[in-house]
């Protein structure tokens, strides 16, 4: 009665395992494919970051601007405040350097 009942639960395990080898072997295939997408995306996350750096590295060097600097709107260099000029009508700092 038992091995009855055992013998077909077998066959089925043996089956299930068949398939389930079956999805395995598919499903490295296909994760084959999801290791690509990885490594664009860590290629797409590498360069960015890269882009970006170069980008930023220019505009946080000439930029950063404190409250008592100012940068010149004719020379486009970042003064102390005391070496402000004046102040064109459109509110653009000029330096002394270029208002000499
Ligand atoms: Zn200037």
């Amino acid at each position: 009665m038992a091995t009855d009942y055992d013998a077909p639960r077998k066959t089925d395990d043996d089956l299930s395992e068949d398939s389930l080898e079956e999805l395995k072997a598919r499903r490295s295939d296909k994760s084959s494919g999801v290791v690509d997408e990885d490594e664009t995306e860590a290629a797409e996350g590498f360069e960015l970051p890269g882009a970006d750096l170069s980008g930023e590295e220019l505009s946080v060097r000439v930029l950063p601007q404190q409250a008592n600097e100012f940068t010149c709107s004719r020379c486009f260099l970042v003064h102390h405040r005391s070496q402000l000029a004046y102040t064109t009508k459109d509110g653009q700092p000029v330096c002394t350097e270029c208002a000499a």
